[in-house]
């Protein structure tokens, strides 16, 4: 099947649902029974592709009960935890459908949106993301610091990235396919998506709180994932040091011409003590943030020259109908 030609409005597409989860045990159940009623509800096949990115509590024992129960369901374990973007791209990669559709799995995306999602896509949409309309549930520092992010963000790279939109969408095949080619190991997936561009759409949804557990991102984790989106979708900061370097330059210049014609009016003037410790110390502040984004970079260069895999999967659980005990493929 030509899937560029295919008449989306009349096809059965195949559904691929990828989903991360690490340390979802509290809510695993109710998140599977929503996501069925949402699925059985729609015109299509589907394969829910779960990705255990190290959880420590019960939650992959669980997912394999229920790939054993389902042989739609398809359980990816990895063999630590890599971290929700890298555990996106694992989905990614395993899925096989025709459209697939990144979800949470502490039902802060709602599954009912998968029917809407679909329906764009049947109307030609390639990426329908979700955008939260409101952030009611997290707190008012989080909203400040997101929202200063998407803006710094925006205005540092040349592909904006919908403010409020997560990770929650629906792709078409195409897209996908596109993502897994992008070769890069910093895997900031909303920069991802932006970048690789394609027919979009937005559906706005109302994002729950978390159904159970808590959410795994610190401040310090969330400032570290900022520095990864933009460290690798913008040179801004590494290039703002050239004027930086050149308006202190010229300011140091006048300045010497100043003094230089002062000293020939006014002869030699001995204090000057103050002055002097505020340039060497404004000046070596400067040149360690400038070196310290350098260091930035060039720590992001070496993880990329490392060319170490996103991610490690250590077995892979996907059973067949008619065969409950054995696991089709481990690796
Ligand atoms: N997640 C993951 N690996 C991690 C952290 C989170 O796979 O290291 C998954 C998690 O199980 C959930 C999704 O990513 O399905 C979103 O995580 P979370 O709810 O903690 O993020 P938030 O909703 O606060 O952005
Ligand atoms: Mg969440």
């Amino acid at each position: 099947m030509n899937r560029n030609t295919v008449d989306r409005t009349t096809a059965s597409p195949l559904i691929s649902v990828v989903v991360p989860f690490f340390n979802e045990e509290p809510a695993i159940e109710q998140f599977f029974r929503q996501l069925a009623d949402a699925l059985e509800g729609i015109e299509a096949e589907w394969e829910i592709v779960c990705v255990d990115d190290g959880s420590r509590d019960h939650t992959l024992q669980y997912l394999v009960a229920e790939a054993r129960a389902n042989p739609r369901v398809k359980v990816l374990e990895l063999s630590r935890n890599f971290g929700k973007e890298s555990a996106l791209t694992a989905g990614i990669e395993a899925a096989t459908g025709d459209v697939l559709v990144l979800i949470d799995a502490d039902l802060q995306d709602p599954p009912s949106l998968i029917g809407q999602m679909l329906a764009r896509w049947r109307e030609g949409y390639d990426v329908v993301y979700g955008v939260r309309q409101s952030r009611d549930h997290d707190s008012l520092g989080k909203r400040i610091t997101a929202n200063g992010f998407y803006r710094l963000f925006n205005r540092l790279t040349p592909t904006p990235v919908p403010a409020n939109a997560g990770d929650f969408r629906l792709m078409d095949r195409r897209v996908a396919d596109r993502l897994r080619e992008l070769p890069e190991r910093t895997r900031f997936m909303k920069g991802l998506f932006a970048w690789v561009g394609f027919k979009s759409t937005a559906i706005a949804y109302h994002r729950p709180g978390r159904e159970a557990g808590q959410s795994a991102w610190s401040y310090w984790k969330l400032w570290n994932f900022a520095l990864d989106g933009l460290t690798s979708f913008s040179t801004m900061p590494l290039r703002v040091w050239t004027y930086v370097g050149l308006g202190v330059s010229v300011l140091s210049f006048l300045y010497a011409t100043f003094l230089i014609f002062r000293t020939l009016v006014a002869g030699v003037d001995l204090p000057g003590y103050a002055s002097l410790m505020v340039v060497i110390l404004f000046l070596g502040g400067i040149q360690l943030i400038s070196l310290g984004v350098i260091g930035e970079y060039l720590g992001r260069v070496f993880i990329e020259v490392k060319q170490r895999p996103v991610y490690l999967v250590d077995r892979i659980y996907h059973f067949a109908p008619s065969d409950p005990e054995t696991p089709d493929g481990e690796s």
